[in-house]
């Protein structure tokens, strides 16, 4: 239970090196192991404010876990199967790939972290733990927090990186040039194709819900936190296939070492759902992406024919 104190959760940095005489190297460690327990109360104390009153530890071929990689950088992998309680099923469209919520941050951990999304979770409850978030530092811009909009049963899910000025000032992920892009893209696309779906009909939402000052990319560690919000929101609408619009959604989703050029328009999987990578509507707005348009176009087509065919 998250109640319990926190002291007595074991971090994985092992024991504090108080009987090292080294000064320098004592203290290095201790402070080490001062940064994992803080990390880990912080983290546990997060969880709690998403209304997670209990975790457990998952078995290894299931669980959510960090890897410190040789670079040095933390590679936090969260990777529970869910397709049982998803329904989402693989298809010969859709090769297998490793599900997971992933983020870069700097630092290292052995940090097993709990699965996140509470059983009958719901995108009501999700905004009602939301609250007026101040979780991270992109709570100190914005007007509005741009949770999602859309049609909790849908079948897709689009999911792109922050809100811009339009979207902060209205409260709706993509309503400006981008978004009226998207828009366009989705209803005369499934128009022409003879799918009879709308921009209503998916659901739109964002890596992070709180415009990033100056529209800069979102940072890692917002990213793994607000993240957060993502997995519940997906993981509570359960969709046949998910979209992501850009790099910053497919890091978030993917943790491909890969650029986008090289992701965009194949099969990928995350947490067992159809995962497909296609370009951001704002790098489609600029005149000399005529060939970026027409694979991210081709990208939609074969999402929405997988979808709704
Ligand atoms: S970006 Fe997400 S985590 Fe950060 S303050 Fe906004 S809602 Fe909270």
């Amino acid at each position: 239970m998250l109640g319990a104190p926190l002291e007595s959760v074991e971090t994985g940095s092992g024991t504090p090196a108080t009987g090292i005489t080294s000064t320098g190297y004592a203290s290095t460690v201790e402070t080490e192991a001062t940064m994992m327990a803080q990390q880990l109360r912080a983290r546990l104390e997060f969880y709690r404010d998403l209304g997670i009153d209990t975790i457990y530890r998952k078995p290894a071929n299931v669980s959510t876990r960090v890897e410190a990689p040789a670079s040095g950088e933390l590679s936090i992998t969260a990777s529970p199967s869910h397709e049982s309680r998803s329904g989402v099923h693989s298809t010969s469209e859709a090769p297998a790939a490793t599900p997971r919520l992933a983020v870069q941050a700097a630092g290292k951990s052995d940090i097993v972290l709990p699965a996140i999304a509470p059983e009958d979770d719901t995108l009501l409850k999700i905004r009602e733990d939301m609250g007026d978030c101040r979780r991270c530092r992109l709570c100190e811009a914005r007007k509005t927090i741009v949770f999602g909009v859309g049609n909790e049963g849908a079948k897709l899910v689009f999911v792109g990186e922050g809100p811009g000025a339009d979207e902060d000032a209205q409260g709706i992920p993509f309503v400006g040039r981008a978004g009226q892009l998207l828009t366009q893209m989705i209803d005369n696309t499934a128009a022409k194709e003879g799918i009879p779906i709308r921009r209503d009909d998916v659901y739109i939402c964002n890596v992070v819900k709180c415009r990033p000052p100056e529209n800069r990319t979102p940072q890692p560690d917002e990213m793994e936190i607000c993240g957060q919000f993502l997995y519940r929101q997906l993981m509570a609408i359960k969709p046949k296939a998910i979209c992501a619009l850009g790099a910053t959604a497919m890091k978030a989703l993917l943790n491909s070492k890969l650029g986008i050029t090289k992701m965009r328009g194949e099969w990928q999987k995350w947490n067992g759902i159809p995962l497909m990578i296609t370009y951001h509507p704002s790098y489609l707005l600029r005149q000399y992406n005529q060939e970026a348009k027409r694979h991210a176009w081709e990208d939609l087509k074969k999402v929405l024919h997988y979808v709704y065919d």
